[in-house]
């Protein structure tokens, strides 16, 4: 069976047929936010449910982090450090270099953010997250709790100023911007996750806001959870068949199948061509003939 569902002509291009995709690990609950270490040759994720961020390379599998908060989403920052978005203490925390946590964010005008969920960083040092409400919907150790502030998208400038960017999207989950930071992409994954709306929307950022929002692409397969951008332009999102390729005019361009609902993704390899998947209980990886966005 063919790993690739090619629907615009151009997509077979972007793919090898000869590396299909690989299954590179099992036995997680729900693995979500990749983020490679190159100079790690490793890429860590958050098993959410086990409470942990895994450690994985091509010498097996590691726990980086237990009792880890249940994070979701990381990414790195310009110095190449850990940027996590925590369910249990409701923040966006880093890691240093020598090892201990800083809490970012975990309020806003007074009120507790509600759990961040996915997070990236933009080139002059701005860390962009996502707050939806779905981290205090579980009760995965009796931290359920109250909804304190709307589901919103953040900015959080070097100088440590927090201010909300987007206040009226349902419930704002994956987002990227495109290479040259003129378009912001956000996910809305709405108030529940079997509830509309589903789509990905896109801003035009204007003085490093988020403007005109309007509705990008919806996937055609379950909905858009985590999402990429390639060098090109083009965004790859996850959905609940695979991880489908969009390009900059919103049309579906074609889809890496995986055999599990995928969550996130995130490139990374030597040659930032290998697009690492999580995907509900397993981590997967295929080498794609486009290169991945990736910073640093
Ligand atoms: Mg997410």
């Amino acid at each position: 069976m063919s790993s690739f569902d090619i629907i615009d002509p151009a997509f077979g291009s972007f793919v090898l047929h000869n590396a299909p995709l690989k299954r590179l690990a099992t036995g997680f609950d729900w693995a979500e936010g990749p983020v490679w270490f190159g100079d790690h040759s490793a890429l860590l994720f958050s098993d959410i449910p086990n409470n942990r961020i895994v450690r994985w390379s091509e010498e097996g599998l590691t726990t980086f982090r237990a009792q880890a908060n249940y994070s979701n989403g990381h990414t790195r920052d310009a110095q190449g450090r850990l940027i996590s978005c925590e369910h249990g203490t409701r923040s966006v925390t880093r890691t240093e270099w020598d090892g201990s946590v800083t809490t970012l964010a975990s309020s806003y005008q007074g009120k507790r953010l509600n759990s961040p969920n996915d997070v990236i960083v933009a080139k002059d040092g701005a860390i962009w997250f996502t707050d939806p409400h779905y981290g205090i919907m579980t009760d995965y150790e009796g931290f359920k709790g109250a909804e304190e502030l709307p589901c919103s998208v953040y900015r959080l400038d070097p100088d440590g100023t927090l201010q909300a960017m987007i206040t009226d999207m349902a419930c704002p989950n994956g987002l990227c911007f495109s290479p040259d930071e003129s378009r912001l992409y956000v996910a809305d994954t709405g108030r529940q996750f079997t509830q509309d709306p589903q789509h990905i929307m896109v801003f035009d950022m204007v003085q490093n806001r988020p403007k005109k929002g309007r509705i990008f692409h919806k996937v055609n397969a379950g909905w858009s959870d985590g999402m990429r951008m390639d060098s090109d332009g083009n965004l790859w999102s996850s959905a609940a068949d695979g991880v489908h390729c969009i390009a900059p005019d919103g049309h579906l361009m074609g889809k890496v199948l995986v055999p599990e609902v995928v969550s996130n993704i995130c490139f990374g390899g030597r040659a930032k061509n290998r697009l690492f998947i999580t995907a509900t209980t397993s981590l997967y990886s295929v080498i794609l003939n486009r290169q991945g966005l990736q910073r640093p």
